[in-house]
């Protein structure tokens, strides 16, 4: 609990219609996109960088837990007050402060939408590269926090990529600013991209500096469907040999494209097993020829029916069937459980194999989306977590697929971070070393242990 003094000094600094205690305010704050339930003693929402300085230095005095929250879609339990205390979503500073065209980077507020920027950057012909599936509802703090990423990271990069400067705000409340507007920097230690996936645990972000890019002139979108898996990996592992670096290459399985089979207009032909979905894009001619090269890879590894979008319309249609993914399992399962398993990409068969062979030993109900490219798994469980008996063999298969994954070298996530998720495994992935030095980071930002406790880096967990 937070005593009533505390919160009448958090009122004074954030206004007192912002800082909520009800019980169905603080119901709204108990979850995230991994659905593990834990309540937060309040929910403070500041409106500037000030704000934030100034809770964090009463926090840290008072040594109250501070958890960081953008939209709250993270898929692996790292915006909920684990260990109780305050939630801070940051969604009241949400402004775009500057989109600087000739520099190609834009400085943000960390609240901002995804796709908000990406609306804002258009009429200037530019485009943030990060485009996770949620970026209808996600935020630049949380991409960053979690280094999301999105079917075209293959090409542009992840939200580490885009990354060149950052406002934060320590746990005892000092504002550090780091990284520069520069697309080149070779001065000092790279303190920016240590916040790339620390989960709101090392610092509250104020403000980033992204890398914008300029809008690809053409795009066209290819839609290869296989009677085969392996003819489907081995075309991504042929297009990725060949030089060629689609802006998006994604695979679905035979039991997704089952569940979407109908779903808004989709349609396969009969006997498909594996569908990807292959874009490339920049200029036309570029284009035209990389379509030519992917459409004969597609056909020399049996594709049993390849379409090629002529309009942006039919782009469309063919990206309706990758998206339609989020939409059907609530029609089919209670719970959907998505993994993050990312390998070499030369080991996509490998690790596709190996999914469908813990789907049976551990008898789920698994589909398989990947972005395929980047050898970036996302087996979904479907599942219902009120049963016990099935959530230990979910778990059960977790555990399973992360060491065949690493066996492969590969690692726990590639764009949905650590979190409570995948917490058990992390000494898997890293020595005893690593994960001292990432503990000695942690001291160093936050020696209280205020900001986001309860993940992968505490040693009392
Ligand atoms: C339908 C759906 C599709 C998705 N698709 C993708 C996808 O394609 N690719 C992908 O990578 N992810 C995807 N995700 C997961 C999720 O959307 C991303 O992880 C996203 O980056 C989370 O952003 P958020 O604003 O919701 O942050 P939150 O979930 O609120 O927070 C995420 C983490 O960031 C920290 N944080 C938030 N703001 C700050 C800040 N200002 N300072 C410091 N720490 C902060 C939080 O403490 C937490 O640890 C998907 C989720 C859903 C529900």
């Amino acid at each position: 609990m937070i005593p009533v003094a505390i919160l009448e000094i958090l009122k004074s600094i954030v206004g007192k219609g912002w800082v909520l205690t009800d019980e169905a305010d603080l119901a709204a704050y108990a979850f995230d996109g991994f659905c593990m339930e834990f309540t937060p003693d309040a929910v403070v929402l500041p409106q500037n960088t000030a704000e934030v300085s100034a809770i964090l230095r009463i926090a840290n005095r008072e040594k109250i837990n501070i958890v960081p929250r953008g939209a709250g879609t993270n898929l692996s339990g790292t915006s909920v007050a684990r260990r109780g205390g305050m939630v801070m979503p940051l969604s009241r500073m949400d402004r775009i402060l500057e989109i600087d065209g000739p520099n190609r980077c834009a400085v943000v507020q960390p609240g901002v939408v995804n796709a908000d920027l990406q609306k804002a950057l258009e009429p200037y012909g530019l485009m943030y590269g990060p485009d996770p599936s949620s970026w209808y509802v996600s935020t630049i703090g949380g991409n960053i926090s979690l280094n999301a990423a999105g079917p075209r990271a293959l090409k542009y990069g992840s939200s580490r990529e885009h990354l060149l400067g950052l406002e934060v705000v320590k746990a005892d409340g000092t504002v550090i600013k780091i990284g520069s507007k520069t697309s080149k920097n070779a001065a000092g230690y790279d303190l920016p991209h240590l916040f790339c996936g620390a989960e709101g645990t090392l610092g509250i972000i104020t403000e980033a500096t992204v890398r914008i890019i300029p809008l690809p002139e053409a795009e066209r979108t290819i839609q290869a469907v296989y009677a085969n898996l392996d003819d489907a990996c081995a075309t991504v592992s042929k297009i990725i040999a060949a030089g060629i670096t689609p802006s998006a290459m994604d695979l679905l399985d035979q039991t997704l494209i089952d569940l979407i089979q109908g779903y808004g207009g989709v349609e396969f032909p009969e006997g498909a097993t594996a569908f990807l979905l292959i874009e490339t894009d920049g200029h036309p001619a570029t284009v035209k020829d990389e379509v030519g090269k992917i459409v004969n890879i597609c056909n020399a590894y049996n594709a049993i029916d390849i379409q090629v979008a002529r309009t942006p319309e039919e782009n469309e249609i063919i990206w309706r069937a990758r998206r339609s993914i989020g939409g059907v399992f609530s029609k089919v399962c209670k719970t959907m459980i998505n993994e993050d398993a990312t390998v070499p990409v030369a080991s996509l068969p490998a690790i596709m194999k190996t999914v469908l062979k813990l789907r049976d030993k551990h008898k789920l109900n698994v589909g398989i989306m990947a972005h395929a490219g980047d050898g970036n798994l996302h087996p979904a469980i479907m599942t219902d977590a009120s049963n016990k008996e099935e959530m230990q063999r979910v778990d059960d298969f977790a555990e399973d697929l992360y060491r065949e994954t690493l066996k492969l070298g590969g690692s726990l996530s590639g764009e949905h971070g650590i979190g409570l998720a995948k917490k058990q495994f992390v000494s898997m992935q890293f020595t005893n070393e690593a994960l001292l030095m990432m503990r000695q980071i942690k001291e160093l930002f936050d020696p209280n242990n205020i900001l986001n406790p309860g993940g992968y880096i505490d040693e009392t967990t």
